[in-house]
């Protein structure tokens, strides 16, 4: 069985940058109708039902056809959402450091350069999807997925991801992605993704 993991905070710590409402419905009604979605669709298979949700998305092959499909859509929402939680918080513009800072450096040229890439392939993104800081082979790189659809299919971890599906910032910010892309970068919490890096390195991603 999956669970809806509860927040690490209260429910309005984004704010203003992302509102209580908007917390509220995404965690609870839209990550809670992938998590029963999941469980559903997978009841009566309990090898699938039974195993971490990243082992499932990296081997969606083994997963009967006829239901895959709703297994890579809830599937995936119900790791991406998981991730994305994690990687929010209520320290308002943290920042990474360490050896994670000098791999950004070394890869993008600055943090304010990995963040205009995200946002721009955030913006780039026609329709539903997210924009992923993922590891693969040692290296980092920036991704963007449609749908619900995970790095982990493409056999990448995702470190740090951000949710461009309209669902994540309608409310506040109505149309304009640009400007709900702009502010999440204030409620990053860099300590977490940090950790999300070291753990891919040493998973070998
Ligand atoms: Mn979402």
């Amino acid at each position: 069985m999956f669970t809806l993991p509860e927040l690490s905070y209260v429910v309005g710590a984004l704010e203003p940058y992302i509102d209580t409402r908007t917390m509220q419905i995404h965690h609870d009604k839209h990550h809670g109708a992938y998590v029963a979605n999941l469980n559903d669709v997978l009841k009566d298979l309990p090898q699938l039902l039974n195993q971490p949700i990243e082992d499932l998305l990296r081997n969606l092959a083994k997963v009967p056809e006829m239901i895959r499909t709703k297994v890579r859509n809830n599937g995936g929402g119900h790791a991406n959402h998981s991730l994305f939680w994690k990687i929010l918080g209520p320290q308002k513009d943290s920042e990474p450091a360490g050896a994670f800072v000098v791999a950004i450096n070394n890869t993008f040229g600055s943090l304010v350069n990995l963040q205009e890439k995200m946002t721009a392939a955030g913006m780039g993104r026609f329709g539903s999807g997210w924009v992923w800081l993922v590891v693969c082979g040692g290296r980092l790189e920036i991704m963007d997925t449609s749908n619900q659809d995970s790095p982990l299919m493409e056999h990448k971890i995702p470190i740090l991801g951000i949710d461009v599906w309209e669902h994540a910032y309608y409310l506040k910010y109505q149309n304009l992605r640009v400007e709900y892309l702009k502010a999440i970068w204030h409620v990053i919490n860099w300590v977490e993704v940090e950790k999300n890096y070291h753990e891919a390195l040493k998973a070998r991603g």
